[in-house]
């Protein structure tokens, strides 16, 4: 084991970013420590970084990781399927991590709201053991997180996301209770509309109908499950035709909001079908205030649902979900710009210009 890894902090909102040294020590009772394959940005680090969501500095980020086994605590064994755990094995692990069990673990089946519950590239790089991100060349698996080893049939690329954005649209897709023949709309087409999209599919919806006002997500939308890509701002009139033409005869079942602008839930809720079902995943930032006729949701008896992280049992659906799919759609194109640890400034701003879909960090 080495005597110590770099990892990448900000010490403002914006600003650049620096390599900082700090020690390693052998893992304690179970804990795993990692050594950083890949760490993909997620559209939350890029808040963070921007200072949109309360972020400590210096602030080490990214929770779309996955990495190397270096060395395992003294009681880790096995992963969360019951599968031995080996130093050099490939594992992937939930982006959060409880103090314990509680009300909501044992009462509720919220683990995912425990209170206390933190998240990995969500803290400060002072803080101990200050390898706890994925901008980093190694991580601390703490306890009370939840680890699967990967099968080596996936590539990095097609894993890395796996415990964010394909988790939590497992989450927001078993939320919206998708059946077989029902309809779906997807309010934004970035990674986790392709993945909504896709898993939606697999869940047996018959259309999938794309909104995102970027033609370039639209036009690849289309190899990920989605049926019809429109622009959101088509004519008032136009849109929910074209959309009913794929919806007969009420309207779509579903739709899902993952494009993170509050004011496309008006949206949302006006096309949905009477009796459907309104799910949120991307409005993650505080503040994100909209105004709607309440009246809407009475008489079209919508159910409305939040989706905050995601279930452990989703990770694993999400890995088996992208085993089962991953020559159906094209899930290894999602990652397309990758830079060392030394860039992270760089993949950011591309992150953040969308110039890319998913950035890699390759630490
Ligand atoms: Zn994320």
């Amino acid at each position: 084991m080495p005597a110590s890894g770099r990892v990448a902090v900000y010490d403002v909102p914006n600003g650049p970013f620096r390599l900082v040294d700090y020690p390693l020590r052998p893992p304690g009772p179970g804990e795993v420590l990692v050594k950083n394959r890949m760490a993909t940005i997620c559209r939350s680090d890029i808040h963070t970084w921007q200072g949109h969501r309360p972020g400590p500095c210096p602030g080490l980020l990214g929770h779309e990781i996955i990495g190397d086994i270096v060395a395992l605590g003294a009681d880790v064994k096995q992963d969360m399927r019951g599968d031995p755990l080996h130093v050099g094995d490939r594992i992937t692990w939930s982006e959060y991590f409880i103090p314990g069990d509680n009300y909501y673990t044992a009462v509720l089946d919220l683990p995912q709201k425990s209170p206390g519950v933190d998240k990995y590239g969500h803290m400060a790089a002072t803080k101990a053991p200050h390898h706890h991100g994925g901008f980093g060349e190694y991580c601390y698996i703490v306890p009370r997180s939840w680890i699967l080893r990967l099968p080596d049939v996936l590539s990095d690329a097609e894993a890395t996301p796996l415990n964010c954005g394909v988790a939590t649209m497992i989450a927001v897709t078993e939320a919206a209770s998708i059946r077989i023949g029902q309809t779906v709309v997807m309010q934004g087409l970035g990674l986790l509309g392709l993945y909504g999209a896709a898993i939606a599919k697999a869940r047996g919806a018959q259309a999938v109908i794309g909104l995102d006002g970027d033609a370039d997500r639209r036009a690849r939308s289309y190899r990920f499950g989605v049926d019809l890509a429109l622009d959101p701002a088509l004519d008032k009139a136009e849109l929910p035709q074209e959309i009913l033409a794929l919806c007969r005869p009420a309207g779509p079942d579903v739709a899902i909001e993952v494009c993170g602008a509050a004011q496309a839930i008006l949206q949302g809720i006006e096309l949905l079908r009477i009796g459907g079902t309104y799910v949120l995943g991307g409005v993650v930032n505080p503040q994100a205030m909209v105004t709607l006729d309440a009246n809407l949701i009475l008489k079209k008896m919508l159910t409305v649902r939040g989706i905050h992280n995601y279930h452990p049992r989703n990770l694993i659906e999400a890995l088996d979900f992208v085993v089962a799919n991953r020559v159906r759609f094209p899930f290894h194109e999602l990652v397309d710009g990758q830079y060392p640890l030394e860039r992270v400034g760089d993949a950011m701003a591309d992150a953040a210009a969308q110039r890319v879909l998913r950035a890699a960090i390759l630490p």
